[in-house]
């Protein structure tokens, strides 16, 4: 699957842009708040509807207008489609493709296939159980239409279940109909905890090899799925808590309380993993996920990386950049140094200034050149340190010498 080109008017900071990606590797670059995330936040809403930020369409539409659209040219399966986008202020957004517009968003699900890695996905380790269900579901919503189907029937009975139990409080009568929601709660339950049992399974036999790749054999990493409830106990659990739901009117068991952890050489990174650590697992995560989409859909998946060469070390962002392997990518970045530093190929690069693109293609600018000529100054500085600290160690050796004699 390839983005061909995408089309923004009156997105954020961009009041028109079109911008064409090559199939291999694209690099946007520019200075803090130049658009950058704004053009991945455009690409992921064309797969998902939604803005990987959580943003609401007001917020994205640019300020002082009413609407924007976003138009995405792709490849799939040697066929062209065309996907439009229509947000407004105060309005539902319309969504196309191919021209006709789709009466249920999740008609899009499946068209892109996208990995996206943002800086936000180190919450999902960082933060509490709600961040890693979020992740669960997202990825398997990507991958999986019957799972959105029984993650939404899931949810509609949960909150059915909670206006009964808030019934109940006024009209003991009612706890008699309460089996009705209980059933459907474990029917559709259960498939959620099978599919992400299943789920978390496969993710595993991916992620312990590209984590130990990425960390140069250092690191073991371990995924567990934890679910709140099992299939075999689930109606003795939801049972013994019916008190318990009554009184707090919740439910209190049930997938919706699920959690996932992240081992790494046997320890919960969620609780003691260092930054760099839970950014690198979150992504490692996100490169087995590229290998499931292959290997589930037979489509390579889109590879959107943002901002995620900062805070890993150099040994890490080499191997990051050299296991992409073949598929499409767009990553965004401050500056070039890593690329070239890293001695990586790149096909197309863009130059990000205020909402617009300055320059294209200037990987020339940027030579090999001017990298070894930034590495020489780099050594010069490095060696009049070493030189200054040597001839302090001396003084200070001869100093003491001094004081013993
Ligand atoms: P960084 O390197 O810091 O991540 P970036 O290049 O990724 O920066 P973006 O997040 O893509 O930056 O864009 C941020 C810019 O978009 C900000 O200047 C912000 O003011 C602007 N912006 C955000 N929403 C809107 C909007 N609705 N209308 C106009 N401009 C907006
Ligand atoms: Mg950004």
């Amino acid at each position: 699957m390839i983005v061909k080109s995408l089309e923004l008017k009156n997105y954020r900071n961009y009041d028109n842009l079109n911008i064409s990606f090559s199939n291999g590797t694209n690099i946007l670059y520019g200075e803090n708040a130049q658009g950058k995330t704004n053009i991945l936040e455009a690409i992921y809403l064309c797969g998902t509807t939604k803005s990987h930020r959580g943003s609401k369409d007001k917020e994205i539409v640019m300020f002082d207008k009413e609407e924007s659209h976003v138009r995405i040219i792709l490849e799939k399966n040697n066929i062209m489609h065309r996907i439009d986008l229509h947000l407004k202020m105060n309005k539902a957004k319309g969504v196309a493709i191919d021209g006709i517009p789709i009466k249920r968003q999740s008609e899009l699900f499946g068209m892109l296939n996208l990995v996206f890695f943002s800086p936000e996905d180190l919450y999902i380790i960082k933060n509490g159980p709600a961040e890693r269900r979020r992740f669960l579901d997202l990825e398997l919503c990507q991958l999986d239409k019957i799972y959105l189907n029984y993650l939404s029937n899931y949810n509609r009975v949960l909150e059915q279940r909670g206006k009964l139990l808030k019934q109940i409080g006024f009209n003991r009568n009612l706890l008699d109909t309460l089996y009705i929601w209980d059933e459907k709660l474990m029917e559709y339950g259960k498939k959620l905890i099978e599919t992400r049992h299943n789920f978390v399974f496969r993710l595993n036999q991916l992620v312990y090899n590209i984590h130990k790749r990425l960390t140069g054999d250092k690191e073991e990493l371990i995924l567990q799925y934890e679910p709140n409830v099992t299939t075999s106990d689930f109606e003795i659990k939801l049972k013994k808590a019916l008190e318990r739901d009554l009184s707090l009117k919740i439910t209190n068991v049930g997938p919706h309380r699920d959690d996932l952890s992240f081992l790494i050489n046997g320890i919960d990174i969620r609780k003691y993993g260092s930054q760099g650590q839970q950014r690198t697992a979150a992504l490692s995560c996100k490169l087995a996920e590229i290998e499931l989409v292959k290997s589930l859909i037979k489509e390579k998946p889109i590879l959107l990386l943002d901002d995620v060469l900062s805070e890993l070390d150099r040994h890490r962002q080499t191997q990051l950049l050299n296991n992409i392997g073949d598929i499409q990518t767009i990553i965004t970045c401050t500056g070039l140094e890593e690329f070239v530093g890293c001695r990586f190929d790149y096909d197309n690069i863009f130059h990000i200034v205020n909402g617009t693109i300055e320059s294209e293609n200037e990987s020339d600018r940027y030579t090999e050149e001017k990298f070894a000529k930034e590495q020489e100054e780099k050594s010069s500085i490095e060696q009049e340190v070493k030189s200054s600290t040597d001839q302090g160690g001396k003084s200070s050796a001869e100093q003491e010498d001094r004081d013993n004699g």
